[in-house]
């Protein structure tokens, strides 16, 4: 019988994304590390594209996915039954949210958490138009992608939705484009695709008083910010303002699928008649991945060394990748774009990290742009190692550009 290797495996019967996968094989990870079959060991600098927040198999993530696995796993659709891991991790997170975010309604995914809060805006309004950001991106299913604002990964799925207008971010006077007739505007506190923009607070405070004076809802999708990337628990929270509705997803979980759109009462009460049944999800809030949320958000709680320490740790990435050929590092906490000249020069960055094991990224619409957002664990040791190899890779790159 012919033998086939897991990699061939994996090329011939898991659907593939891509002509090019890294095609690692990873058979564990602890902490800050991946570790192949061969036993090499990859520092994560991107946590699963900003996940991992505590590093991989934290303990006592990996203990309430194993108590609570014992004691049940799915029982019924989300909504019905009273699940313990649901109502802990919704009021834990209601008690560090502000009072306007107090009802959470538990999902699978970002895209998820995503559709859910459009279908809210439009029933709580009763609206039909939504306004969103160029460079954003919310996700890959269709109202999700429709509207993300980069035509990449859009042109070959039209038609999308209609009555979706995509505004250039940061950009003050765009925002009269928001009128009685928009539903909702859905804004990334920092736009991460995008090779890491911040929001300006004038512009973010400028937004929620347009949504306010047009009864529009602002909804912040912190699927990539939340849970402490930022240097706080939210990265709203930098900007003194409020969302309507938040979405989280991502690092929500502690490395589990959930994701989570949350308002007050008042909105969220319009998914519960014409029509009952709002929005369905079969395993939104599985008891097992809301078991590893609540442990995540515990854990970040007891333990703040992890958020308040970001800033300090963003601060050493900026005071090390230090080189000519870097043309910016820019971003949030550690949610940073490390620019370079070209897409080319990322690829080599990537390849030699992964031969030197560290584990790095590009960004969906921005390849010429390294991604670094490690677990929030990284320690200040690891950054030094971390940089002082890039800055060695960078080296030979500006080297062989010399030929
Ligand atoms: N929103 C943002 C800002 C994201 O970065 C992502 C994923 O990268 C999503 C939404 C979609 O999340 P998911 O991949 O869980 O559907």
């Amino acid at each position: 019988m012919q033998h086939f290797t897991q990699r061939q495996l994996f090329l011939q019967h898991v659907a593939q994304t891509s002509d090019a996968p890294l095609l690692l094989e990873i058979v564990r990870a602890h902490g800050m590390y991946l570790y192949d079959a061969s036993g090499k060991k990859y520092l994560d600098l991107i946590a699963g594209i900003s996940v991992s927040n505590l590093g991989h198999t934290h303990p006592k993530i990996v203990a309430a996915v194993q108590e609570q696995a014992e004691k049940y796993m799915h029982l019924m659709v989300y909504g019905e039954y009273v699940y313990t891991p649901q109502v802990l991790l919704s009021k834990t997170l209601a008690e560090i949210l502000p009072s306007n975010l107090q009802s959470v309604y538990l999902v699978n995914s970002g895209a998820e958490a995503v559709e859910g809060a459009m279908k809210l805006a439009k029933r709580f309004t009763k609206r039909k138009e939504f306004i969103s950001f160029n460079q954003s991106y919310h996700g890959s299913t269709q109202g999700a992608l429709s509207l993300s604002g980069d035509d990449f990964l859009k042109t070959n799925y039209r038609p999308l939705l209609p009555h979706i207008a995509h505004l250039p971010y940061n950009d003050m006077a765009a925002l009269s484009a928001i009128t009685t007739n928009t539903a909702a505007v859905f804004a990334e506190v920092v736009q991460a695709e995008a090779g890491v923009f911040p929001a300006d607070a004038a512009f973010l405070q400028a937004l929620r008083q347009k949504c306010t004076e047009t009864g529009t809802l602002l909804v912040f999708d912190e699927i990539q910010t939340g849970m402490g990337r930022s240097g706080k628990m939210f990265a709203f929270e930098h900007y003194n303002i409020v969302p309507d509705i938040l979405l989280l997803a991502k690092a929500f979980g502690g490395g589990l699928p959930i994701g989570a759109f949350i308002a007050s009462q008042e909105i969220m009460r319009v998914l519960t008649f014409e029509p009952v049944l709002g929005h369905i999800t079969t395993f939104g809030g599985n008891a097992v991945c809301a078991a590893a949320a609540l442990a995540h958000l515990q854990t970040l709680l007891g333990e703040p060394q992890w958020i308040d320490s970001v800033a300090q740790k963003e601060a050493l990435f900026n005071k090390l990748l230090q080189h000519p050929a870097i043309k910016a590092v820019r971003g949030k906490g550690l949610l940073l774009a490390m620019e370079l000249e070209s897409a080319e020069a990322v690829q080599f960055c990537i390849g030699e990290c992964l031969e030197r094991g560290i584990v790095t990224d590009w960004f969906l619409y921005a390849p010429h742009c390294v991604r670094i957002a490690p677990p929030l664990i990284i320690t200040d040791e690891q950054i030094s190692w971390v940089c002082s190899q890039i800055l060695e890779i960078l080296a030979v790159w500006e080297e062989r550009k010399q030929f």
